[in-house]
């Protein structure tokens, strides 16, 4: 039996079946990963307090860095959509804060990491169209309040709500499969480690849970959702 073939098998004996992304299933789509980069200073800026203090160049940064708004979903979304509509996913986990699964059609995800297509202001919290926000400045909201996007900054809390969703669907999976995450991020990465039952990864990089895991793929994640789907 290779691996694909078991990995089928798998997902057609699987009960409770949850999908874990990160960064690797959207760089295909065209979204780089960013954390991948060599340069750091992604860590410096991209947290509460430089975004306070330099709110014109967070922003700028924000939208030139990571925000694609005309992405489209890739193979590997579309696939993940299809085994839900199936009734063959629970739910998916996800630390990108592109929409490319729901884009895709999948119901129920958790976006941990919050989304970059939502910004809202932090007095009101009326929400805005970043679209429609200046990409290049600060943008204040009529009440005066500054207008960030939705996303998890480095120290700041994950979303309490999904993360509790999220690492509930982890802990109950009787499959959970990692797809194009590192797993270097916390506390993200920590909800596979309560993974009970089957446990498989696909990432074209080593990741410190591989050792854990029942199966790895170290391949491009769109020819192993290709194999899969044949
Ligand atoms: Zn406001």
């Amino acid at each position: 039996m290779t691996k694909i073939e078991r990995l089928k098998a798998w997902i057609m004996e699987a009960k409770t079946l949850v999908i874990f992304t990160g960064a690797g299933i959207s760089t295909p789509s065209g979204i780089p990963d960013f954390r991948s980069s060599q340069d750091r200073s992604f860590e410096d800026i991209l947290t509460y307090g430089y975004m306070i203090d330099n709110k014109d160049s967070f922003t700028n940064y924000v939208f030139k860095h990571l925000y694609y708004p005309f992405a489209k979903p890739n193979l590997a979304h579309l696939y993940f959509a299809e085994l839900e509509r199936k009734g063959k996913v629970t739910s998916l986990v996800t630390q990108n804060i592109d929409d490319l699964h729901m884009l895709a059609g999948q119901k129920r995800v958790y976006p941990i990491h919050g989304s970059i297509h939502k910004w809202y202001c932090m007095k009101c919290e009326k929400e805005y169209d970043p679209l429609k926000l200046d990409h290049n400045h600060a943008n204040y909201c009529s009440c005066g309040g500054f207008i960030r996007p939705n996303i998890t900054l480095y120290g700041e809390p994950l979303d309490e709500a999904y993360y509790h969703l999220g690492l509930t669907a982890c802990q109950v999976a009787d499959l959970l499969i990692v797809v194009g995450s590192s797993l270097n991020v916390e506390p993200a990465a920590s909800m596979v480690r309560y993974a009970s039952q089957r446990l498989v990864i696909i990432n074209k990089d080593k990741t410190k849970y591989d050792r854990r895991a029942d199966l790895v793929f170290h391949e491009d994640i769109i020819d192993v959702i290709h194999k899969l789907s044949l």
